[in-house]
């Protein structure tokens, strides 16, 4: 059995392993489509490695509207195929892969007119519920009447909204999971190597065979061997694809979508809503005791790996938003923002690709490397066992099917019992019971070693800030376990406190370098550059925001 610890030891191991080994598969990037590839590979018994050149889910993966969901808007396109596969892969995440992580969460669909609207909608989410055939984690939808409605949502205007319809999807820390499949993939014996980037391929003859990487932390080259590459760079795709000299069979433009997050006092409803814009749909999404709105869909060609949201982009969700809230949003009362960049991939004229479905794609441009793109978070699982099954043609070895369908992810393994055993391990451990299903719902079963960590540093205990959840035991284990290596991989990814807290949460900075500056063993510079590094970035975030949000209190630590 492997370890799925990501420590900065397995960090030093994982890089000499990767210049001295020959891998079966070699995958390229570290968001939920290389991470679900890699725990495919590495469960079919086949020797896997995986680089990925900024933070695990650092790219898309960290900054999706969280929801695993059938795709209502595809039901008006007719593609039931594409809706019927989500909805099984929601019912697995939910029930039995990481039931510890997918919550199920209600929306309610509000209603303008009526009695044709209601029809009209009411059958649509009765078709919604079919597709999902005899698995019922989540309830049936049900109808809401105005008088209801002035109960469950005082938020939605009296005036316009005539009743509703509520039905259910479900919610996810996106960057959390990310990083739990790929500790999964490490307990299956993958390596995985972050700040590591893939520069170009390795090739004998027309075959490719392995890639030329560096490690972006010695600043070292590494020649990695793999009888097969597998690249799932998202956005990236096109950029490598001409770096790696490889004509692909599908092009991958980018759409930005922004969202906003507000305090849980600014709109009363006890379910989320979704509503219809012009162009797409915006969620108004319950998250803890705050809300996430959004979002956007706009062209975008600027930086990959920093978008930021725009003044236009945000006024853009308020307006949205207010024609159907009481009392209207206010930009003052604005916590949070973040942007992230869609990848839609169309493909090219004349290729051999396969367009699995009509959201992802795969490729193989050249002998010994396979490629995969676009797609939706909820359905990662089916993208890796797609590009695994391409990718297995090429090892000339006879491979074992996927059976990540029946894999759950690490923590989920007795989550059930520990919730209801939840009394009792509060007591134990002196935390409150508030903690402990936080923790449950982060961890798992894997709260035993953030317990552990209490037991060995009683100080740990201590919440990083009195208005946030986290735990100071928490941005340890993100360091010690998690393969968080700075300040801005605690605050963006581990936790969520760059879109949870005001102004960022740039005031803990120092706090959290404090904490994880002795497991990475930082001098005092590494420990300044780190928490400096970050709040440049809050800077440039700023700017582009053009101070619109900032004027407000804040955060005091
Ligand atoms: C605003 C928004 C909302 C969304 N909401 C939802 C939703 O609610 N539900 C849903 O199902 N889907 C949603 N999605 C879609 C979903 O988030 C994406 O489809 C998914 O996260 C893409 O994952 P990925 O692994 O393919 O790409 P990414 O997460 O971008 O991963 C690619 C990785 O490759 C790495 N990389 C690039 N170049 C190199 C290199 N040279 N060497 C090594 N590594 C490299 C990058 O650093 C990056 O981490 C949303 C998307 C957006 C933008």
């Amino acid at each position: 059995m492997f370890l799925s610890q990501l420590s900065p030891e397995q960090r030093h191991s994982a890089v000499a392993e990767l210049g001295s080994e020959n891998f079966d598969v070699l995958v390229i990037g570290g968001g939920v489509t290389g991470v679900g590839a890699a725990l495919d590979a590495a469960s079919r018994g086949l020797k896997v490695a995986l680089i990925e050149s900024q933070d695990i889910a650092a790219g898309t993966s960290s900054r999706s509207s969280k929801l695993i969901h059938g795709g209502l808007r595809y039901l008006e396109q007719y593609d039931f195929k594409l809706v019927r596969e989500a909805l099984h892969e929601r019912e697995l995440l939910v029930s039995t892969l990481c039931p510890h992580l997918v919550k199920p969460v209600g929306f309610l669909f509000p209603l303008t007119e009526k009695f044709k609207e209601r029809t009209y909608v009411g059958a649509g989410l009765a078709l919604y519920d079919a597709l999902r055939g005899f698995q019922r984690a989540l309830p049936w939808h049900k109808h809401i009447s105005q008088r209801q409605i002035n109960e469950i949502a005082p938020s939605l205007r009296p005036d316009i909204i005539m009743g509703a319809i509520k039905y259910f999807d479900a919610q996810v820390d996106d960057a959390r999971h990310t990083l739990s499949v790929a500790r999964t993939a490490a307990r299956h014996g993958a390596i995985i190597a972050t700040r590591v980037r893939a520069d170009s391929l390795i090739r004998e003859g027309k075959r490719v065979v392995g890639v030329k990487a560096k490690d972006l932390v010695s600043g070292k080259s590494i020649s990695i061997k793999a009888t097969v590459t597998v690249m799932c760079a998202g956005i990236w795709s096109d950029e490598l694809h001409e770096k790696f000299e490889l004509k692909a069979g599908y092009g991958v433009t980018m759409s930005k979508g922004v969202h906003i997050v507000l305090p849980g006092s600014a709109i009363k409803s006890n379910a989320g809503i979704i509503l219809k814009t012009p162009v797409s749909v915006l969620f108004l999404i319950p998250w803890g005791d705050k809300w996430i709105v959004g979002t956007t869909d706009t062209p975008y060609t600027g930086d990959r790996a920093e978008p930021f949201a725009t003044r236009e982009d945000v006024q853009y969700i308020l307006d949205q938003a207010n024609r159907v809230l009481t009392p209207k949003l206010k930009t003052e009362e604005i916590i949070g923002v973040y942007a992230g960049l869609r990848p839609l991939v169309a493909n090219n004229k004349g290729s051999a690709t396969t367009k699995l479905s009509r959201e992802h794609t795969v490729d193989r441009p050249a002998a010994g490397f396979v490629s995969i793109a676009g797609g939706k978070y909820t359905t990662y699982r089916v993208m890796g066992k797609d590009v695994i099954d391409l990718a297995v043609n090429q090892l000339r070895k006879l491979t074992p099917e996927s059976v990540t369908e029946k894999l759950p992810l690490i923590g989920a393994d007795g989550y059930f019992a520990l919730v209801q055993q939840s009394e009792r391990i509060a007591e134990e451990s002196g935390l409150d019971s508030e903690t402990i299903s936080h923790l449950l719902n982060r961890y798992g079963s894997m709260i035993s070693e953030i317990l552990d960590l209490i037991g060995s540093q009683p100080s740990l205990a201590q919440k990083l800030h009195k208005d946030l959840p986290y735990l100071k035991a928490e941005v340890h284990y993100a360091a010690s376990h998690e393969g968080a290596r700075t300040v801005d991989d605690v605050i963006s990814r581990r936790t969520r406190i760059a879109f949870e807290a005001i102004n960022h949460g740039v005031e803990l900075a120092g706090d959290i370098a404090a904490i994880i500056a002795p497991v990475l063993e930082w001098s005092a510079k590494d420990r300044r550059e780190s928490v400096t590094s970050y709040e440049d970035l809050v800077e440039r975030e700023k700017t582009a925001l053009d101070e619109m949000l900032f004027e407000s209190e804040k955060i005091s630590s």
